[in-house]
C-alpha cells in the first residue's frame, strides 16, 4: 500500500488527542501501511477473515446489550458488558461517524479479554486496521482467533 495523502491525514487523526485521548496507535511506530499489512498477513496465517471477526464481535455486542450495562454471560462462555457515552466519534479516515460506546468481552474459555467500540469494528471491517501495538483497544488477529475460535 502506498503512503497516500489520505493515509497521512488518517495517521494524524489517529494520534493521541485528535479524535480520542489515547489515540489508535498505542506505542507502535510503524507506518499505517506496515501495521495493516502485518495484521493482514497474520489474518491469512490464522485463516481468519477480518470481516467475519468483526461480525463475531458485533454479535457479542448485540447480545451483551441485553445486560443494559451490567455484565452478562453470553453463549455460556463470554462475560460481556456494554457501556454507552453520549455522542459520536468520526473515523480517522473521514468516511463516517460512530456511536461512542464501549464493549468489554471476557472469554472464560481462552482467557482473552477485548475492549472495543463501534468505531473499532468499523476500522477492522472497512480498513483492515486493528489499531497499533500497545493500544488498549487493539484487536490483535491472534487474540480474535482465540476469542472467536
Ligand atoms: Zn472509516
Amino acid at each position: 500500500m502506498k503512503n497516500t495523502e489520505a493515509e497521512k491525514n488518517a495517521l494524524q487523526r489517529m494520534k493521541p488527542g485528535a479524535i480520542t485521548i489515547q489515540g489508535f496507535l498505542g506505542t507502535d511506530t510503524r507506518s499505517l501501511a506496515d501495521i495493516i499489512e502485518a495484521d493482514a498477513e497474520e489474518f491469512r496465517r490464522l485463516k481468519l477473515d477480518p470481516e467475519e471477526a468483526a461480525d463475531g464481535l458485533e454479535r457479542l455486542r448485540d447480545a451483551g446489550q441485553a445486560g443494559l450495562g451490567e455484565p452478562i454471560t453470553v453463549e455460556g462462555r463470554y462475560i460481556v458488558s456494554t457501556g454507552d457515552a453520549r455522542g459520536v466519534l468520526p473515523c480517522p479516515y473521514g468516511d463516517g461517524v460512530f456511536h461512542k460506546n464501549s464493549v468489554t468481552v471476557d472469554d472464560e474459555q481462552s482467557g482473552v479479554e477485548l475492549i472495543y467500540s463501534d468505531l473499532s469494528l468499523h476500522l477492522l471491517r472497512a480498513h483492515g486496521f486493528c489499531q497499533g501495538q500497545g493500544s488498549p483497544f487493539r484487536l490483535a488477529p491472534e487474540a480474535l482467533a482465540r476469542l472467536l475460535g
